[in-house]
């Protein structure tokens, strides 16, 4: 029967450079995936570009855990940058978002599995680990039909988004963690397009830039700017994706849409009235395009019940502050998030209270290591997520 030093499983940024640090210390390291290749979710991210990092921290982008991550490393970005450069992938940034300098995420996997190979980092791709069991030298997993040893194990199975791009089951999941007597908070889709109670049909598709700002039980908890997609079953788009992050509870949330982000409702008004006066003999709607997006305006219009193609001139004060309220104002109910299909990260896993951030080992049973997205870390769109599995896969692997 085989036997390492170390076994990874996951081969996702996590898993792949926690396995590259642990075969730097002369470790026998095994990493095994249940896809075809090492690295297979990241040709997916950034659209195919592979968005690994960001020039911007502030406090909420790992929703509650920003500090916990920036305690570990105050300049992650630089982290990545450097680490990547090491492995030999050029990388660039465009509006603070940091991507492979080809614009492929093809480059970033091609690196690591180079680096796998160079650094003697054994693979076993195609291998579905369907147990885990603690011996008395370590632990022995398996497959169904094969079972190999190690002395250490890193988990490193990412978490339930995108199952497409081959994730960790919930059940095996929940199960190891249960057997294995690892605390975890339980999972939920986070970065996914949120259903509305309005339907949408009729603006589904139009792109509209916009504020958005999330209310829990009427008070406003967050807010992020950005281009909002309507799609026939409620919201999405990147500002929309971070707002479901913070969508965990039972309570009654609203999502509210300003569109006219560079004018305060009084000079929205202000901007209204003069248009009355200078070319109130165009239509209702013409205005309204002057400002949003023509269907926007539309969909407005329809829902404060005024006529588009009535001249501008014939509305009395009372319809254009309900045109207002609608520009810099626009509710929707959410009743729900969308599944992990349409995921692109998981909210909960394995407890921070259990981890010792600074090895990334479980405080109760040191001889696991964890790092990724099965780790209760979430972050924003904009890089930070890879980040994280990275960061968090170094740690693990050189402290193992
Ligand atoms: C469409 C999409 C786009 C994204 N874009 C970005 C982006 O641009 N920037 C960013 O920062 N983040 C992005 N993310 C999120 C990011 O990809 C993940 O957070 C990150 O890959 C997590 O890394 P990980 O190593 O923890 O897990 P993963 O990358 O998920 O890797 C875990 C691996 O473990 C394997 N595994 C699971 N269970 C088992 C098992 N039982 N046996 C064997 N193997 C198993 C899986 O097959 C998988 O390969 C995106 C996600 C999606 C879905």
């Amino acid at each position: 029967m085989e036997r390492y030093d170390v076994l990874v499983i996951g081969a996702g940024p996590a898993g792949m450079t926690a396995a590259l640090e642990a075969a730097k210390l002369n470790k026998r390291v095994l990493i095994l995936d249940k896809n075809k290749k090492c690295g297979n979710k990241l040709y997916a991210t950034g659209n195919g570009r592979c968005n690994v990092t960001n020039t911007v921290f502030n406090d909420r982008v790992y929703y509650e855990h920003t500090k916990e991550v920036l305690s570990l490393e105050s300049a992650p970005d630089s982290f990545v940058r450097g680490y990547l450069e090491d492995l030999g992938v050029a990388v660039t940034e465009k509006n603070n978002y940091v991507y492979p300098l080809s614009m492929q995420a093809s480059s970033v996997v091609w690196a690591y599995n180079d680096a796998l190979k160079n650094l003697g980092v054994e693979v076993k791709c195609g291998f579905i680990v369907t147990d885990i069991t603690k011996t008395k030298k370590g632990f022995s997993v398996s497959n169904g039909i094969q079972l190999i040893n190690a002395t250490k194990l890193i988990l490193a199975t990412g978490g339930l988004a995108a199952p497409n791009l081959g994730c960790a089951n919930e059940n095996w999941l929940t199960d190891t963690f249960k057997k294995l007597n690892i605390e975890y908070n339980s999972f939920e889709p986070a970065l996914c397009p949120l259903f509305t109670r309005e339907n949408l049909k009729e603006i589904s598709g139009v792109r509209q830039r916009a504020t958005a700002t999330l209310i829990k039980n009427g008070e406003p908890i967050d807010e992020e700017s950005g281009e909002i997609q309507f799609t026939d079953l409620g919201l999405s788009g990147i500002a929309i994706f971070n707002l479901s992050g913070e969508i965990r509870e039972k309570a009654k949330y609203k999502v509210s849409l300003d569109y006219i982000q560079d004018l305060s409702v009084e000079k929205t008004r202000e901007y209204l009235i003069n248009y009355k006066e200078t070319n109130g003999n165009r239509t209702v709607l013409a205005v309204l395009n002057s400002l949003i997006h023509d269907r926007t305006a539309l969909y407005l219009l329809k829902v404060v019940g005024i006529d588009p193609k009535k001249p501008f001139s014939s509305l009395d004060q009372k319809s254009i502050d309900e045109i207002v309220s609608a520009l810099k104002e626009n509710c929707f109910e959410i009743q729900g998030k969308h599944d992990y299909t349409k995921s692109q990260s998981t909210l909960g896993g394995i407890k921070l209270d259990d981890i010792d951030l600074s090895t990334m080992k479980l405080t109760k049973q040191p001889d696991i290591s964890v790092c990724g997205e099965i780790v209760d870390i979430c972050g924003k769109c904009g890089g930070y997520n890879i980040t994280w599995a990275m960061l968090s896969g170094y740690i693990a692997g050189r402290n193992i």
